[in-house]
């Protein structure tokens, strides 16, 4: 039973705003570009486990999507996790093509694709990380749950070579994972935990569960007076304008009656999630005050502040 779905990863939608909203000719761009690419296969490559997910019996396991859980010193991050009375179990998916070569030796995985080669981290030494800062975690809870972690590959074409036989037990194509997940169920058959506890350690991990708020212009070095402002047009990106009350795009003639919604959204990802007035009729390039006031009211979102000095939250 799945009790944390999995949902739409803030670092992805703050790339996306900030591609949308960096000009053309940004010299920060095709990193932008690159770094968005990855984030977006990242989570398509998580999604994709889903199908295979779905053959685990669903009573005895809950399962949390995208856990970061802090282990008295540092944060840690899991993709997906499985708890039940027996043994709990972390999946770490790789969402990499090409053809694949794990020395765990020195710890270096090497990607080799269309003649050109990438390293990157050893993700043995990653799921072992995240072995032993969740079992610091669940000490309080149980010190008797087993933990196992497996890395996950997700791209049916990707070709993997290991160095080491002995990694095969821990890393595998995600199709496998069904077959892998009841061999591990076998060697676990004694159960260490009752249903009460089972349900309280894993409602803990969710509440427990903080999201990363990384700024993202900092990440980059970018600064929001390098950004775009206005309204864009959905279709075209070109600039829109407000007529008869509605935007209409000054390029492809495609009128909105929501498109600020979008470029306040913008706003709340790169630079603040409240908003003034008048930083918003300069930010959407729209003067009249009473309207400005309605659209912001309209998103819904928390007021703070006196009428004069209102600001307003802009829910994404
Ligand atoms: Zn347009």
């Amino acid at each position: 039973m799945i009790i944390k779905p999995r949902s739409y990863p803030i670092r992805l939608r703050n790339l996306e705003a900030l591609h949308r909203r960096l000009p053309p000719s940004h010299p920060k761009r095709s990193l932008v570009q690159d770094s968005l690419a990855r984030v977006r296969a990242g989570y398509q490559g998580e999604k994709s486990i889903d199908f295979h997910l779905k053959f685990i019996p669903q009573k005895d396991y809950l399962i949390i999507h995208d856990l970061r859980l802090f282990d008295g010193q540092h944060f840690f991050q899991m993709d997906t996790v499985l708890v039940s009375r027996k043994f709990i179990l972390i999946l770490e998916v790789k969402n990499v093509s090409g053809s694949l070569c794990l020395n765990s030796d020195i710890h270096q995985l090497t990607r080799t694709s269309n003649g050109k080669e990438d390293t990157f981290p050893d993700p043995i030494l990653q799921i072992e990380r995240q072995q032993m800062q969740l079992s610091k975690w669940i000490e309080s809870y149980s010190s008797k749950l087993p933990i196992e972690a497996f890395v996950l590959f997700t791209i049916k074409s990707a070709i993997l070579h290991l160095k080491n036989d002995k990694d095969s037990e821990r890393i595998l194509k995600s199709e496998g994972l069904l077959s892998r997940f009841n061999m591990i169920e076998q060697r676990y058959s004694e159960e260490k935990i009752n249903s009460a506890t089972l349900h309280l350690i894993a409602s803990q991990m969710v509440r427990e569960h903080t999201d990363v708020h990384q700024k993202i212009l900092g990440a980059f070095g970018i600064r929001e007076s390098e950004l775009l402002s206005g309204v864009h047009c959905q279709a075209c990106s070109g600039n829109m304008v407000w007529k008869r009350r509605a935007w209409e795009c000054i390029s492809c003639f495609l009128k909105s009656k929501d498109a600020h919604i979008q470029a306040l959204q913008a706003y709340a990802c790169l630079r603040h999630p409240y908003i003034y007035n008048r930083e918003a009729r300069a930010y959407l390039h729209f003067d009249p005050e009473h309207i400005v006031k309605r659209m912001l009211v309209n998103l819904g979102g928390k007021k703070i502040g006196a009428t004069k000095s209102r600001k307003y939250e802009i829910p994404l």
